[in-house]
């Protein structure tokens, strides 16, 4: 006997997410059949409202429930000093630590001919326009060491050095 559709059909649903296979989906249905109705409901009540609010900081890129992120709307950050980054993910790592002061600008992604992707396709163009100015000291790229995380940085060096920062 197959699993009843109701079942498969959130099976399917769960396997979108990275690291989570057919097994661990039905483990985690499950789970969610032992679960309280109200559990549940406010466990799809988060996913409908997370992707409803969430966006980008109108700034800086990042991940945030507001137009513009805690970060860029903070007067105490050193705007003179900016932290290039890939993704979201690595600016919430930074703010763990405490240890930075300053803002951040997050591409998006990295530089990466295999994949097709191109400086066009990350957030270069408006770090390089619209967020270094004058006031702006210093300029951190802190990318992966890896082939596209080199090339990108690379990248942001020459357009940096062909605008004096
Ligand atoms: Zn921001």
């Amino acid at each position: 006997m197959a699993l009843p559709r109701s079942f498969q059909n959130l099976v399917e649903n769960l396997t979108i997410l990275p690291g989570v296979g057919e097994k661990t989906a039905e483990r985690y249905v499950y789970a969610l059949y032992e679960k309280e109705d109200d559990d549940v409901e406010a466990l799809a009540k988060a996913l409908i409202n997370f992707k409803k609010n969430i966006k980008t900081c109108a700034i800086c890129g990042c991940l945030s429930d507001e137009t513009k992120c805690e970060v860029c709307m903070d007067n105490s950050r050193d705007k003179s000093t900016i932290c290039v980054v890939e993704d979201s993910k690595s600016v919430f790592m930074f703010e763990k630590t405490h240890k930075f002061n300053g803002v951040y600008h997050v591409l998006g992604g990295l530089i990466s001919p295999i994949d097709e992707v191109n400086p066009d396709d990350i957030n270069i163009v408006s770090l390089v326009n619209n967020r270094i100015t004058e006031d702006v000291k210093e300029v951190i790229i802190a990318l992966n060491p890896s082939v596209e995380g080199e090339m990108t940085s690379l990248y942001i060096q020459k357009l940096l050095e062909s605008k004096n920062v």
